[in-house]
């Protein structure tokens, strides 16, 4: 399979309105740490699934030539993560779309003007799409409830996507994301900053660890962290370029500095 991070960035995006720091400066100038919000593509030979359609869905589809999906996964109803699909849904009609139920109630509510093809899913019960298996688990987000991380699995491979949460989740869901060959993590921000809603880089390290994840990258970036050039591990600027889980950051090793910050059209292949 395939995994391009279409967005990046927080619920706010970098650059940020009215923020003038190094980072959101280079962000305007054209780098790296330019971060639009939330969506994860997932290709396999069968087909394309989006994990969550924040505000820019339009621009990403746009610049990876993206015309057609097989469906969409929403982790949980903030705005940052769903409110892009109202711009895929005048592409393609009936977009077929995955979460649990609250979930999808609450964003099908806000889209009632839409029709698209619902599937509401539990946590741990996993479902088959494009020749993968997709489970979701519960994470912890507050106060929103019932938010959902995700396993994807195809061909012996392994991803674990975190979704929005902190570090203490149940159990279950430790367990359900134990051994991947890639996690992609929640990290808002650089360790001094504690958060309640989110982790920071330690705690997503510190996740990584926890579930014996291979290799890591961080998602969900503010604008906290230095220049990405400055701050990430992950430096390629030719959008084709494919990343495999071996050229990754494992988190057993330690990177002074440096975390593994992804970047926006950031592709993994496994
Ligand atoms: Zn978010
Ligand atoms: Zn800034
Ligand atoms: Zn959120």
């Amino acid at each position: 399979m395939r995994i391009t991070l279409l967005g990046t960035g927080d619920a706010t995006g970098t650059p940020k309105i009215d923020c003038s720091c190094p980072t959101c400066k280079d962000a305007l100038n054209g780098g790296q740490s330019e971060r639009l919000r939330s969506a994860i593509l997932v290709e396999t030979e069968k087909g394309r699934v989006l994990i969550d359609t924040g505000p820019d869905l339009r621009y990403q589809l746009i610049r990876e030539g993206i015309t057609h999906v097989d469906g969409c996964i929403w982790t949980h109803s903030h705005y940052d993560h769903y409110a892009g699909f109202v711009e895929f849904h005048r592409i393609q009609k009936h977009v077929p779309v995955y979460g649990v139920t609250t979930t999808l109630d609450y964003i099908l509510n806000y889209l009632h003007f839409l029709q698209p093809k619902r599937y509401d899913v539990r946590f741990h019960e996993p479902f088959e799409l494009i020749g993968a298996t997709f489970t979701l688990f519960e994470v912890s987000h507050p106060r929103l409830k019932d938010c959902a991380g995700m396993v994807i699995e195809e061909n012996g491979k392994k991803v674990a996507i975190t979704g929005d949460t902190r570090l203490e989740i149940p159990v279950e869901s430790i367990e359900a994301m134990m051994g991947a060959d890639l996690l992609i993590a929640d990290a808002i921000a650089p360790p001094e900053i504690r958060l309640i809603k989110h982790m920071n880089a330690e705690e997503a390290l510190e996740m990584a660890r926890r579930t014996d994840a291979k290799s890591v990258i961080f998602t969900h970036i503010s604008h906290l962290y230095p220049p990405h050039n400055k701050a990430s591990l992950y430096n390629s600027t030719q959008p084709n370029d494919e990343y495999t889980p071996e050229k990754l950051h494992s988190p057993q090793k330690r990177a002074d500095e440096r975390w593994p910050l992804g970047y926006d059209r950031m592709k993994i292949r496994l």
